[in-house]
């Protein structure tokens, strides 16, 4: 059939057939469908939406599109799994976790993709430590998946190229925030990674993609529902982006957070609860433990224990990174020149922060891109962040620390740092950070 036909079938609301999806997202990898067809497609889909049917074919359409990993010649002795997560300010879950549950028996290939927008990436997180390849070939990632458990990548061009190919037109046809493409997005790339199970981790609030609950909600059924048609055992989990998770927001600093929390120096609870949750859940999913409550002290036995740091350590190693990390990383990691504490002018309670602004401020101090081919600064960024019911003040603790290239840059960003924190004389109640779970 056209492509053109195929639009308009989506256009006029009908229900498109496997096939039709199919051909078409083979058109758009076989560069015969042209940009303004995928841009006209995406916008149907936008205006006209999709039934459960036919986000499961353009999910199974997307997956097939390039190389599906298989790790069954490896003969791993447990299940392959993975967590993904919608995107946030200071989400620094990933570099925990995966060796959680890696040190749990699990074995977790974690392709991971760059800051996008407000927020930022796992990826660009671990190209702040020196040395450490994020982009090795598949042969070295299937090696360090084996040796380790778990290794956190940046995405290969062969894993669900459609994606990478209707994501950069979307990106600039007002297309990304559709329910549909989103699931087939996510879950593509996830399903081309081969895995057996998959916690997602949907945020809401005013730091994340989706800020209204119902609509991270409905993201979150969505693809518990489609990855379950495609195979794929998924439990979602909807957590809290109305502030900061944890203490640091920017790339090295929030490797160090990582590093803090792994070796036990540091365990601010929201980030570790949320990560233990989500390792519960992976455990969970791949049988490692009979039920949530086993799967969740199992998770936390292998962080306190150092069985977690010693993985992540492993990982770092494997992949170029350096092997003392976990003891030398005030060292290593790259610091910014310029500190500034930022201090409220009165002391009362945090009420609110405006938690895009945060990771926004990020990007202003060079820590995140405002074009695709902008380069990083990886030492810059926010720690100590103060959240709701935090007390402040002049003589009290900070809103933040400004860690910054330049007096200019620590003067931008300690005014957005101001603008975005409202205070209150009483502290307003505690939001518990895992809103539901869809199971
Ligand atoms: N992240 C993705 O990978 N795809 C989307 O469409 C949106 C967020």
């Amino acid at each position: 059939m056209l492509p053109q036909e195929i639009i308009r079938r989506k256009r006029d609301g009908h229900a498109l057939a496997d096939a039709e999806i199919g051909e078409f997202v083979a058109g758009v990898v076989a560069g015969t469908i042209g940009e303004g067809q995928i841009a006209a497609f995406a916008m149907a889909v936008f205006l006209r939406g999709m039934t459960l049917d036919e986000r499961v074919a353009l999910t199974r359409a997307m997956t097939r599109s390039g190389t599906v990993l298989d790790w069954r010649p490896l003969g791993l002795p447990g299940p392959v799994l993975d967590k993904h997560s919608t995107g946030g300010v200071g989400d620094k879950v990933s570099l925990v976790l995966a060796p959680i549950v890696a040190a749990c028996g699990g074995f977790v290939p974690m392709i991971s993709g760059r800051g996008l927008g407000h927020s930022g990436g796992t990826l660009d997180k671990l190209d702040a430590v020196p040395g450490y390849r994020s982009q090795p070939d598949l042969e070295t990632f299937r090696a360090v998946v084996r040796e380790a458990g778990c290794a956190i990548i940046g995405a290969t061009a062969d894993l669900a190229p459609a994606d990478r190919t209707i994501y950069a037109v979307r990106d600039v046809t007002a297309t990304v925030e559709s329910i549909d493409l989103i699931t087939a997005s996510i879950l593509s790339k996830k399903l081309a990674a081969g895995l057996q199970g998959l916690a997602m981790d949907v945020k809401f609030g005013n730091g994340a993609f989706m800020s209204r609950f119902e609509d991270a909600e409905a993201l979150a059924r969505s693809i518990a529902t489609v990855a379950r048609g495609a195979g794929l055992p998924t439990t979602a989990l909807l957590t809290d982006m109305n502030r900061v998770l944890g203490r640091t927001a920017g790339n090295a600093l929030e490797v160090a957070e990582a590093v803090e929390v792994l070796t036990g120096r540091s365990a601010e609870p929201r980030l570790v609860e949320v990560t233990l949750d989500l390792a519960a859940e992976m455990l969970l999913l791949g049988g490692l433990a009979p039920d949530l409550a086993a799967a969740r002290s199992r998770a936390g036995a292998a962080l306190a224990d150092g069985s977690a740091a010693e993985r992540f350590a492993r990982m770092v190693a494997a992949l170029g990174g350096p092997a003392d990390l976990l003891e030398a990383h005030g060292r290593i990691l790259p610091a910014a020149p310029v500190r500034r504490e930022v201090r409220a002018d009165e002391a009362g309670f945090v009420a609110g922060v405006d938690t895009r602004a945060l990771g926004i401020a990020v990007i202003g101090l060079g820590g995140g891109r405002a074009r695709v081919q902008d380069p990083i600064d990886p030492a810059v960024g926010l720690t100590d962040v103060a959240g709701p019911g935090d007390r402040v003040g002049p003589a009290e603790a900070p809103l933040a620390v400004v860690h910054a290239a330049s007096e200019a840059g620590a003067e931008a960003a300690a005014e957005a740092v101001r603008a975005a924190f409202t205070l209150a004389d009483a502290a307003p109640p505690p939001q518990p950070v895992v809103a539901l779970r869809l199971a």
